[in-house]
């Protein structure tokens, strides 16, 4: 599989614009902030170099982000490698004997995800993202 980047490191918050000022005061500045009802999050995107620290505040309290909060607080919640070919990642990866939580892609912020279970990546949150190719 080819893994390209850190594409963003996801932060639970408990509100955006409260959490946003550490990284504002570090010379970084929120690029957007949008609402994805699937994932039940507000998203902050903080852009650095050719990654962004994403800030993710649940707008519910079934949200798994709500869930996380509830039991370890803020803090940092997942890091998403950047691949070429997600279906080909999940299959290589399965094969391996890693723990899909995500069978086949689903929609996110950032293009096509899926998580794998930190029970077996040394509890770690590894979510793969594959971009939205770019029309032109
Ligand atoms: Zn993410």
């Amino acid at each position: 599989m080819k893994t390209t980047r850190i594409n963003h490191l996801g932060i639970a918050v408990q509100d955006v614009q409260a959490a946003a000022a550490v990284y504002e005061a570090m010379g970084l500045s929120v690029d957007r902030v949008i609402e994805v009802p699937e994932q039940k999050v507000r998203v902050a995107f903080i852009p650095i170099g050719e990654s962004t620290i994403e800030l993710l505040q649940p707008t519910s309290p079934d949200s798994t982000v709500a869930q996380y909060l509830e039991t370890r607080g803020e803090g940092l919640h997942h890091l998403a490698l950047e691949v070429e070919d997600i279906e080909a990642a999940l299959t290589e990866l399965d094969r391996q004997g890693y723990r899909l939580i995500d069978r086949t892609p689903r929609r996110g912020a950032e293009g096509r995800i899926a998580f794998l279970h930190p029970r077996s990546t040394g509890r770690v949150l590894i979510e793969l993202v594959e971009p939205e190719s770019q029309e032109d």
